[in-house]
């Protein structure tokens, strides 16, 4: 495994649409473990591949730090209610903006075996399922930012 290089905004293939996978082969299953590995290093919630350059329709979240989901190939079927709430982009660094998603989201995806599941997810799960499936279709949260992007306060040195 290895940790990937995480391309930042303004790089032109984060705005690129991501293609189906067909096949895991295994340098997409290397693709999907270093995925995971560089979404933890970097403490995000959620990672695409395009955002490590690669043009595949493949997401990683963990939305509590002990709930791995992998995506392949993911599509929301369902949606409903609406929260508003900060989002953060790990290829947006520095920066927070408020975006209104909808509150509850229902994901069909395939898992490592191309398998078709569903998933549901509620609050930051539903918010992570939509900024993440966004990036496939070449889009960024900063887009949909009510008002201001915002600078993240740095964390305080602890003694
Ligand atoms: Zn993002």
């Amino acid at each position: 495994m290895a940790i990937r290089t995480i391309r930042e905004i303004g790089d032109p293939v984060l705005n690129k649409v991501s293609k189906e996978v067909k096949e895991i082969t295994p340098r997409v299953q290397d693709l999907i473990d270093d995925m995971f590995e560089t979404m933890y290093e970097a403490n995000g919630v959620g990672l695409a591949a395009v955002q490590v350059g690669v043009l595949k329709r493949i997401v990683v979240i963990d939305a509590t730090g002990e709930d791995p989901i992998l995506l392949i190939n993911p599509r929301i079927v369902e949606m409903s209610g609406e929260q508003e709430g900060n989002e953060a982009c790990l290829s947006v660094p520095g920066k927070t903006g408020s975006v209104i998603r909808p509150n509850y989201v229902k994901v069909v995806a395939q898992d490592e075996e191309l398998n078709e599941f569903e998933i549901e997810g509620e609050e930051l799960l539903a918010r992570a399922f939509c900024h993440e499936l966004e990036h496939l279709d070449g889009h960024l949260y900063v887009e949909k930012v009510e008002g201001e992007l915002m600078d993240v306060e740095p964390p305080e040195d602890e003694d």
